[in-house]
């Protein structure tokens, strides 16, 4: 299933471009709220299934709003990929570095995104979504919990990231528009290779950053079942699992987003964002 928000109301694709609402087709079954899919997501993706292409209608990118709007837990792992561990200075972790990013900063996957003072990065990030709760799974039953995957960006200002005696990543990742995802939410089964997708952006056509999932130091399965041995993952939660190498911080000279410049950002199976920039320093 790829279900995607199409205008603010819950949608399931059944062609690229072409979706049904979810709401519309089941009678009033399933909220037009996208958000409670999550909470029914082995009945919405059977229901899904059940869905052909004969109700649908076109979608324009600009349709599509972020699939996981009001997730009640957000986690974010930081120096997940080894090189992208290296370019930062820091030693691979032996277990997963996480912070949080506030759900204010979460958007949909297109827009204007304002700079802050500072220097804006960009990262791009797989983002899982959970489906079904999870309390001290195994590795080998975590993606059992795993309702599907999109894209993220972990946008990042540097200046407050690095300020004070410990790192800041909560707040300096979570200004307004700093967590954008979509555009569609697919399950597992529906990506060429759940824990094998190329994933990257660029600004203006150049490609900054490009990485297989493969490079994760800790898999899906791995950060749901070492989260979940903490704090319970509840359905609609999210994980921001990580940038590969190549954000702006790492290199030399340093780079950062500016006004006027577009940032593509993709995942192989899933799909493409597409945001511009605008105010800063
Ligand atoms: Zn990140």
């Amino acid at each position: 299933m790829r279900l995607a928000d199409i205008k603010g109301r819950a949608a399931v694709l059944t062609a690229p471009d072409r979706a049904v609402d979810l709401a519309e087709a089941s009678n009033g079954r399933f909220s037009p709220d996208i958000q409670l899919a999550y909470e029914q997501w082995d009945d919405a993706k059977a229901f899904a299934a059940t869905l052909d292409d004969s109700a649908s209608t076109p979608v324009a990118a600009e349709d599509y709003g972020n699939p996981i709007p009001r997730p009640r837990q957000i986690y974010a792992i930081g120096l997940n990929y080894t090189a992208h561990a290296k370019e930062s200075g820091f030693a691979v972790p032996d277990q997963p570095t996480v912070f949080t990013k506030f759900v204010t900063c979460l958007t949909g996957p297109t827009g204007e995104v304002a700079l802050p003072p500072g220097d804006v990065d960009w990262e791009v990030e797989l983002v899982a979504v959970i489906g079904k709760a999870a309390d001290h799974v195994t590795v080998a039953d975590a993606w059992d919990h795993v309702a599907g995957l999109t894209v993220g960006q972990d946008l990042s200002e540097r200046v407050l990231q690095r300020s004070g005696p410990a790192p800041q990543f909560s707040m300096a990742k979570s200004y307004p528009g700093f967590g954008p995802m979509g555009p569609v939410v697919v399950t597992p089964d529906e990506v060429p290779d759940r824990d094998d997708l190329e994933l990257g952006c660029l600004i203006d056509g150049e490609h900054v950053q490009r990485s297989r999932t493969s490079d994760l130091v800790f898999s899906v399965a791995e950060l749901v079942a070492w989260l979940s041995a903490i704090t319970p993952l509840l359905p609609g939660d999210i994980i921001f699992t990580g940038t590969p190498s190549g954000v702006g911080m790492g290199r030399k000279p340093q780079r950062f987003l500016k006004a006027g410049e577009e940032l593509v950002t993709y995942i192989e199976g899933i799909g493409t964002m597409r945001h511009t920039f605008s105010g800063g320093a």
